[in-house]
């Protein structure tokens, strides 16, 4: 019988879901879904005053956005308190843990001394029992922590998913405090127990945490559990090389909604941070699924690129019917104070698509076809509209007029004809018809500008300008 692959993420709710975590996630679920496994959600809010309610519901909205549907959870660490407490018990009684009674004061001062025998500053096992060594008095003023009886021979080792294998002496690693003097469990051991109760097979995260692994490895040996397998995934540089931060413009996955990102989008962008298959860019998520095994994981830290999202970004914008378009991009319109329901905002997405990098460009394009109309500066229209570009405007006008078909065919042909009979060319026209009807110097194909905007409008702006 072939286990069945469980993995998790397990983000810390102190913030909202920000490109590095939703990145870990991404790859810990695609890994579940290609090996047909199950991809549980934890959240491990056990540090009560950085943790919020609205970092929960960001997380949880962040990779619904995604698409990360999760088999298993969201399982609150908090709320397994007990299962962590019965955890320690049963390491205290099988010799695996024991009570330190040394105040944080005393164990600072070992760890002063330490240093200053040019060691690694470290609690010196005052409290640590050993066959045939007498413990100090229990002090009656004091409640003890619990810490954990690390081996202190051999080495830990574990061959992990990315960076290959990874050693480390086991005298390396403190007797590590898994209660505090409250007695509430500490980070690690929650997410030994928590690793070890939800069978986890695969952790992946990242390499930030791989000085915890070593300590997670020994308490889950201690325990009797099964080690899963680690990947740790190296961490995303900003484009000036420095680890990714705020500075660098959005981080919270949510961000790039607003931004105007498609989700589709960002899942392919941040699939290629670290992960790659053969030179493939642009990739689908069930391919991505197909083709993830944790083979192709980067060793090295990833770098962020802006313009690579955008080029991804309007990679899928185009790949999406104009009706989901105009779905998605009249909410942004009605912020921005238009009225998407004034035009066929199926067809303005048609004729923007092609060159928008992000539903936010498609917006911004869209506003001229559905927001009251704004001419064009004072100086501009001096500039563009002369004497000789009224009088190529007022013939165009005429026969537009005339018009008893008005889509993009017939209003090229318009132009055109226009042109012969004053021997000019596409730019006089053009530009004094765009200033004129649109109050700007650049739209889209204005054949097809002039068929979106209807020939009521496009003639009364014409004739004010005449
Ligand atoms: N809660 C940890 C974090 O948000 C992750 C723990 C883990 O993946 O083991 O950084």
């Amino acid at each position: 019988m072939t286990t069945t692959i469980r993995t998790r993420f397990a983000p810390s709710p102190t913030g909202y879901l920000h490109l590095g975590g939703a990145r870990t996630a991404l790859f810990s679920w695609a890994f579940a879904r290609h090996h047909q496994g199950v991809f549980v959600l934890r959240i491990e809010d056990t540090d009560l005053e950085r943790s919020t309610p609205e970092a929960v519901e960001a997380i949880l909205k962040g990779m619904d956005w995604l698409g990360m549907q999760t088999d298993e959870g969201p399982f609150y660490q908090m709320q397994r308190n007990a299962r962590h407490k019965e955890a320690i018990a049963q390491l205290l009684e099988s010799g695996h843990a024991y009570y330190c009674y040394s105040s944080p004061e005393e164990v600072e001062a070992m760890r002063e001394k330490a240093r200053g025998l040019g060691l690694k500053p470290r609690y010196d096992g005052t409290w640590r029992p050993e066959a045939g060594k007498t413990l100090p008095t229990i002090p009656t003023d004091r409640q003890p922590v619990i810490r954990f009886k690390t081996p202190q021979s051999g080495v830990t080792s574990w061959e992990d998913m990315v960076k290959g294998r990874i050693t480390i002496a086991n005298d390396e690693l403190d007797d590590l405090i898994i209660a505090r003097a409250d007695g509430t469990p500490t980070y690690n051991f929650c997410v030994v127990v928590d690793d070890w109760d939800m069978a986890i097979t695969h952790v992946i995260r990242g390499d930030d945490h791989v000085n915890n692994t070593p300590r997670q490895i020994v308490i889950l040996e201690a325990l009797g559990a099964q080690v899963p397998v680690y990947g740790h995934v190296p961490m995303i540089l900003g484009p000036d090389g420095e680890k990714l931060s705020k500075r660098h413009g959005a981080v919270s996955i949510l961000d790039y909604d607003l931004q105007g990102y498609l989700p589709e989008a960002m899942v392919n962008y941040l699939a290629r941070l670290g992960w790659s298959h053969g030179n493939d860019e642009i990739f689908s998520v069930e391919q991505f699924i197909e083709w993830f095994d944790a083979k192709n994981l980067s060793r090295s830290a990833s770098q962020w690129d802006p313009k690579k999202l955008n080029w991804v970004n309007a990679h899928y914008i185009k790949q999406r019917s104009n009706a989901d378009l105009a779905a998605l991009v009249a909410p942004r319109l009605e912020a921005l104070g238009a009225d998407p329901s004034a035009t066929d905002l199926a067809a303005v997405m048609d004729l923007l698509k092609g060159r928008a990098e992000t539903l936010n460009d498609l917006a911004q394009g869209a506003l001229m076809f559905c927001s009251a109309f704004q001419a064009a500066p004072t100086e501009l229209q001096a500039e563009v509209l002369t004497d000789s570009a009224k009088a190529l405007l007022a013939d165009f006008a005429q026969r537009a007029a005339a018009l008893t078909t008005w889509d993009t065919p017939t209003l090229s042909a318009t132009i055109k004809e226009t042109l012969s009979a004053h021997n000019a060319k596409m730019p006089q026209l053009g530009i004094p018809l765009r200033v004129a009807v649109t109050g700007q110097k650049q739209t889209p194909a204005i054949d097809a500008v002039l068929a979106l905007l209807g020939k009521d409008t496009v003639l009364t702006r014409l004739q004010s300008h005449l």
